[in-house]
């Protein structure tokens, strides 16, 4: 098998066994391990080396790994790669599930970011999460996976519904409940989920104090297309950036300077929590490194002054079936390579010389890379760059591979997109300074 199939077979695996953040994180982990990368603890005193490869863990959803480089930190700086575990997705409500008057069991979900909501109708649903167990009276956490098609939000047929295409958005506090069961005789509303828990994971219900539990889509992602040339799967928002990161920064050669890979949480909400992008965790991490290997104030303040990042997020390609909704002159496509992002408005933090440090870990990579710019009339989104630019005071390039159905269930790209960003970021991580 050849190398980038291999790479792309790694991703999908990634992809499929990791349903949450939480799950992101624990492979991500195990990945970092099988590659020598030692986790440090940030409540116990840290001892680093010269080539140590470390990791830190945040609220088991984010990840921060790095290698420390050979030379001066304060004049060779560091080479961040930043990305994100979240996904959009339907999280469990606190409470009971809702018992109709007909007798179907719903459980009830709020929304987490910006979900294509109607492709979650009709496919099998299945539950993962964290669970906060109590266990001989010490509170612990224990991630769940109920790998099962457990739940459903069934459509409302065409023929209650004739005007539907009209009507577009369903109504999130009704229209979204998925259905779990029918109404069981000896069973009360409360007692629903905490038994399902129960029976699929072999924790008692009387020890879960609270959770955190996401749906997802039963079907694993699969490769697609005459040539097997894309990929479907969920998530690949923003997991194929941190699979891609994380796979360089395992390959990479120690440098000169301080190689990291940031995988933050909620970037969908916002990025403002203790493990999100726009937070003191991956600054307080940089100034920790610079401190521990015996750099005073001044030298942490010349490595920042000396660094760069690349936000890792992904691009729209031109739809086929919309290719009215990109701008006229950039347009970039599945397969044309990762794809740098410009905002004027700085919803991308992107420069002109941040962009040309990534062109050229690309060119040195012998990878193709494509630009891309809103519509004028077109508001678009954002990311992790404005966030982690603005407080680590890093020139950020933001960029990511072209997909299609962003932010759908199941999400579509080209193979070839993932492995060429993989070999940008190696590429970059190994280059020296600016
Ligand atoms: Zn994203």
């Amino acid at each position: 098998m050849d190398e980038n199939r291999k790479f792309t077979q790694g991703l999908l695996q990634y992809l499929n066994d990791s349903p949450t953040a939480f799950h992101a994180v624990e492979n991500a982990a195990a990945i970092l391990k099988e590659n020598g990368f030692q986790e440090l603890k940030e409540a116990e005193n840290w001892a680093l080396e010269k080539e140590g490869r470390y990791f830190i863990v945040k609220n088991s959803s984010a990840v921060i790994a790095f290698t420390v480089g050979t030379g001066d930190l304060n004049k060779e700086g560091f080479r961040i790669i930043g990305a994100h575990t979240d996904s959009p997705s339907l999280k469990v409500k606190p409470g009971d599930c809702t018992v109709t008057p007909d007798g179907y069991v719903k459980v009830n979900v709020e929304i987490y970011g910006g979900a294509i909501l109607q492709t979650w109708f009709d496919r099998p649903l299945a539950l993962a999460g964290r669970l906060v167990v109590k266990e001989n009276g010490v509170l612990r956490e224990k991630l769940v996976q109920i790998d099962k098609p457990v739940f459903m939000i069934p459509n409302l047929c065409i023929h209650f519904n004739r005007d539907m295409k009209e009507k577009g958005a369903c109504n999130k506090q009704t229209e979204i409940l998925p259905l779990l069961s029918m109404k069981e005789d000896d069973m009360e509303k409360e007692d629903y989920l905490p038994a399902l828990l129960e029976e699929e994971t072999g924790i008692e219900k009387g020890n879960i104090v609270d959770y955190e539990l996401y749906l997802y889509e039963y079907q694993k992602g699969i490769f697609t297309g005459k040539k097997q040339e894309f990929i479907s799967a969920g998530r690949i928002d923003d997991l194929s950036m941190v699979y891609a990161g994380l796979t360089a920064l395992t390959q990479a050669q120690a440098q000169a300077g301080c190689q990291v890979l940031a995988a933050f949480d909620n970037e969908e909400v916002g990025s403002t929590t203790a493990q999100g992008a726009n937070s003191g965790l991956l600054l307080h991490l940089l100034n920790r490194i610079c401190k521990n290997l015996g750099l005073s104030d001044e030298g942490y303040f010349q490595a920042v002054a000396n660094s760069t990042s690349i936000s890792a997020d992904l691009a729209h390609a031109v739809h086929p079936n919309y290719s009215d909704k990109h701008d006229t002159e950039n347009r970039p496509v599945l397969g044309g390579g990762p794809v740098i992002k410009y905002s004027a408005s700085q919803r991308y933090a992107t420069t002109a010389m941040s962009a040309a440090y990534f062109m050229q870990a690309c060119e040195r990579a012998g990878v193709p890379y494509q630009k891309f710019v809103n519509r004028n009339d077109i508001a678009g989104g954002s990311t992790i760059g404005p966030a982690l630019s603005g407080l680590t005071t890093i020139p950020t390039v933001d960029m990511g591979a072209p997909i299609l159905a962003m932010h759908s269930i199941r999400e579509f790209g080209a193979a070839a997109d993932m492995e060429y960003t993989r070999r940008a970021f190696l590429a970059y991580y190994e280059g020296g300074r600016l």
